[in-house]
C-alpha cells in the first residue's frame, strides 16, 4: 500500500464536512467511468484499452505491455497497476480454475472495473439461446450484487425505460468531475440531507433528554 501496490477495482471516497468533532460524512464508491472521450485510450500505445461497439471502456490484457500510461492519466484514479505475479506458484490447471468467467492476469497489466463484462457476456448470450433480447435488470453487476443499500444500479442508457435511464433523468443526477468533458457513462445522485438546522436541534435535544 505504502508503496502504491494496491489492488482493486472499486475505491470508496470518504468526504468529510462541518464540524471536526462531529462532521457530515459522505462516501462515495469510485470506479471506471467507461468515459466516452476516455483519456486512458487515448494514451495507450499499444491500443490495450478501447471502446466496445455498446460503449464499454474495454482492456485487451494480453496487448498490455507494462508502460502503465493509463495509470496515470485516468482522471478517476481507478486504474491499478499488477505488481504482484499472485498466480505464480500455481499449476496452470488451478489457475484456470479459480475464475474461470475471468481471464487470470498476470504480473504487469494495467487493472480496472470492467463494468462485468463477463455477466454482460453470459446474459447476452442467455438471451440470444433464448432468441430474445436482454431484459432490463437482468445483468447485474457484481457491486450491484452485493450492495445491501442498492445504491448501484446497471443497465442500458439507450433503452429510455430502462431503470438506469429513469435514474438518469433526476435532478440530483451528476457526473465526478463532470468540467473534463470525458464524457463517464457512470452517474451519481446528490445526497439528500435535511437542511432544517431547527430539526436537527430538537431531535438532539430529544435524544438527550431520552438519555436522561
Ligand atoms: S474512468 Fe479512467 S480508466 Fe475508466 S474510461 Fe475513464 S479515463 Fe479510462
Amino acid at each position: 500500500m505504502r508503496n502504491a501496490r494496491e489492488m482493486h477495482w472499486m475505491r470508496i471516497d470518504r468526504y468529510y464536512a462541518g464540524d471536526i468533532n462531529d462532521p457530515e460524512v459522505a462516501v462515495q464508491p469510485m470506479n471506471c467511468q467507461h468515459c466516452e472521450m476516455a483519456p486512458c485510450e487515448q494514451v495507450c500505445p499499444v491500443a490495450a484499452t478501447s471502446h466496445d461497439p455498446e460503449g464499454l471502456n474495454v482492456m485487451v490484457y494480453n496487448r498490455v505491455s507494462g508502460r502503465a500510461t493509463a495509470r496515470t492519466t485516468a482522471p478517476y484514479k481507478v486504474r491499478r497497476f499488477n505488481f504482484f505475479n499472485y498466480t505464480k506458484d500455481l499449476p496452470e490447471l488451478v489457475q484456470m480454475a479459480q475464475n474461470p468467467e475471468v481471464t487470470v492476469r498476470f504480473r504487469g497489466v494495467m487493472e480496472k472495473c470492467t463494468y462485468c463484462i463477463q455477466r454482460i457476456s453470459l446474459a447476452k448470450i442467455n438471451a440470444k439461446n433464448q432468441g430474445r433480447t436482454v431484459a432490463d435488470g437482468e445483468i447485474k453487476t457484481a457491486c450491484e450484487s452485493a450492495c445491501p443499500a442498492q445504491a448501484i444500479v446497471f443497465g442500458n442508457i439507450n433503452d429510455p425505460n430502462s431503470r438506469v435511464a429513469q435514474l438518469k433523468k433526476n435532478d440530483r443526477k451528476y457526473h465526478v468531475l463532470e468540467e473534463l468533458n470525458v464524457r463517464p457513462r457512470t452517474s451519481y445522485l446528490a445526497k439528500l440531507r435535511n437542511p432544517n438546522p431547527a430539526l436537527v436541534k430538537e431531535t438532539a435535544v430529544k435524544d438527550e433528554n431520552h438519555h436522561g
